[in-house]
């Protein structure tokens, strides 16, 4: 029988999901329930006939891609697609990769490396991030859509080797529009580099729908470097093509991994994709119907004029978005709730998506109901507060890489959802909540204010006596418990100290006294070297007399011939990890570790 642990921690992470009203299931029959508000199937063209008999007919060539392009894969059918698709967009050439996750993390790769400076915006989507994240280079997160921080931005990247700008036309989440003529402007000024994913932009906006940059009608010299289209929404079939010049498109049949080590599309994918592309470019009409239909239920909804199709309607609140998706469902209309990590927490709300094969009836109707739920809405009863779940990251002694461990959890967890930071009692001339930031690259806001500061580089109760002072144990349990309501996944909490070092004498109070009222999971940071079995197993130990169970040991220091197994095998802790002392204690230094423990798991955010 296989053992049940790992399905039982699976299960846990599950029901924290399921808490914070992040349940998700996929659907059973694979049919959207309702007039349908929530695919992207803009133009309808996934049932268009002539897209579906040029499908079949391509069978021809044979049902599967058999292997990768570069070695027996694809056919005729790849190529022409790919003229075809480049001359909609007006560009030398274009490739065509299996899916729009795999053309943007093959095209970031592919474009941007150790030593480059990526520039993304902050609501970029999953695959644009991932892209980023893989490539290695450096990456600066700037405000959605705003000029004067992507410029500071750029301004902070002078003296990299080459600066990638990323962007969305149209947001996929938002529906707002990127502002790509300024956005090429400052590329420009500062010697970068554009990239645009067309995703929700393409057969909407531009001449014959060849997406948001073509309709910015951007003229003369310019910084676009390639766009991305993905296949599966207004083109109605699958695959994405990133579109630039003849050497880009030589260029990543090279270096974009997520091309050279995958299976070409099937050919018949490659044949519909040139009907489709051809239908698109003519299907003026269907443009014109998703958009309007868009105008429309915004206007009667009280909300901004949408770029595009999408249309979000906000609620705030995951579990209410889930409530309002399900009632509409009951009257007839699919729109999906949209949650946190697809949206920013606290962002949730629908996504109503508008077609052209909506009638205006029907987007009457959808508005009456949606104004209605809204004017019926009750104050939300008292609830509890949404709690984040909280890492208290403890150590067995001071000095022993505590603040690193910290930075390593915020950097791998804001790839997962929204974290943040907070170091309660600082002592002493350090400041680790600035080392956390320059280290994790965490956005501001999510970095906390210490609770206390105490110059003495001491214990919490000792460097507040020497300033005349006491912890008061009741404003800091007060203090936790606003961070943790807070919008966040995940609060890092980092200690002062090992943990039987006091926050106060009298009464005495222990950092594990305080953590053991925490309701938290505990991270465990010791040293690597000499001394270390020791503090580790009794620090193990006391936890566990407490009730508490150590989530993760991380050693910290230059490897050890034997305490790593030694521990792992005493204590039991499933999650054991070796930090090395980094040579260059920098954010790339952390993604190269990053690369080879992936964190997620041990996150479950
Ligand atoms: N980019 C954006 C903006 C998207 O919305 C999506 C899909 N939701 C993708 C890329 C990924 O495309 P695909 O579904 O083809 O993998």
């Amino acid at each position: 029988m296989t053992d049940p642990r790992l399905d039982h921690e699976l299960e846990r992470s599950l029901e924290a999901r399921a808490r914070r009203g992040l349940r998700r299931e996929t659907k059973l029959d694979g049919v959207v329930p309702g007039v349908d508000f929530g695919s992207n199937d803009y133009l309808g063209l996934s049932r268009d006939g002539a897209i579906a008999s040029a499908l079949t007919a391509a069978a021809a060539h044979g049902v599967g891609g058999r292997s990768a392009r570069l070695l027996a894969g694809g056919s005729i059918l790849h190529e022409e697609s790919e003229r075809a698709f480049a001359q909609w967009l007006g560009s030398e050439a274009a490739l065509l990769f299996p899916s729009g996750y795999q053309a943007n993390i093959g095209l970031v790769g592919a474009l941007a490396g150790r030593g480059d400076v990526i520039l993304s915006d902050r609501d970029n989507h999953a695959s644009l991030i991932d892209g980023a994240r893989l490539s290695r280079a450096r990456v600066i997160i700037h405000d959605h859509c705003d000029l004067g921080d992507l410029e500071r931005a750029l301004k902070s990247a002078a003296g990299a080797r080459r600066k990638l700008v990323l962007t969305e036309g149209v947001f996929s989440m938002r529906g707002d529009l990127a502002p790509l003529a300024e956005i090429d402007r400052l590329c420009r000024r500062y010697d970068a580099w554009l990239v645009v994913d067309e995703a929700h932009a393409a057969g909407l906006l531009g001449p014959g729908g060849a997406g948001a940059w073509a309709a910015a009608g951007i003229e003369g010299e310019h910084r676009l470097c390639a766009r991305l289209v993905t296949c599966g929404k207004s083109l109605g079939v699958a695959g994405a093509f990133v579109a630039g010049s003849d050497v880009l498109r030589r260029h990543l049949i090279h270096a974009a991994r997520s091309f050279l080590f995958t299976t070409a599309p099937p050919p018949p994918i490659a044949g519909a994709l040139l009907a489709a592309v051809e239908r698109c470019q003519a299907a003026d009409d269907l443009r014109a119907a998703a958009l309007g239909n868009a105008r429309l239920l915004a206007s009667s909804l009280g909300l901004p004029e949408p770029a595009a199709a999408i249309v979000p309607f906000p609620v705030g609140d995951s579990s209410e978005a889930v409530r309002l998706a399900s009632t509409l469902r009951d009257a007839g209309f699919y729109a999906p709730a949209v949650r946190p990590p697809t949206v920013p927490v606290e962002s949730a709300g629908l996504r109503l998506v508008c077609r052209a094969d909506q009638t205006s009836a029907q987007v009457e109707q959808l508005s009456a109901l949606l104004r209605e739920a809204r004017s019926s809405a009750v104050p939300a009863p008292a609830r509890a507060p949404a709690q984040a779940e909280v890492m208290c990251v403890a150590g067995t002694d001071t000095d022993v890489g505590k603040t690193v461990v910290s930075a390593l959890l915020m950097r791998a967890a804001q790839r997962l959802g929204h974290a943040r930071y907070w170091k309660p009692i600082q002592t002493g001339d350090d400041d680790d909540t600035a080392t956390v930031q320059a280290l994790s690259g965490a956005p501001a806001d999510s970095l906390l204010s210490n609770h206390a500061w105490f110059p003495l580089p001491a214990s919490p109760h000792e460097a507040a006596a020497a300033v005349g002072q006491r912890v008061d144990l009741g404003a800091l349990e007060r203090d936790y418990k606003r961070h943790r309501a807070a919008a966040a996944d995940l609060l890092v909490v980092e200690f002062a100290g090992g943990l039987h070092v006091p926050i106060d004498l009298d009464p005495a109070v222990l950092q594990l006294d305080w953590l053991t009222r925490m309701d938290a999971e505990v991270v465990l940071v010791a040293r690597s070297g000499l001394g270390t079995l020791n503090h580790t197993l009794l620090s193990v130990e006391s936890l566990r007399a407490r009730g508490l169970s150590v989530r993760a040991l991380f050693l910290v220091g230059p490897p050890h011939a034997s305490n790593f197994r030694t521990l792992q095998a005493l204590t039991g802790v499933a999650r054991c990890y070796e930090v090395p002392t980094f040579k260059d204690l920098s954010p790339a230094a952390l993604d190269d570790w990053l690369d080879r423990y992936d964190l997620a798991d041990l996150l479950h955010v």
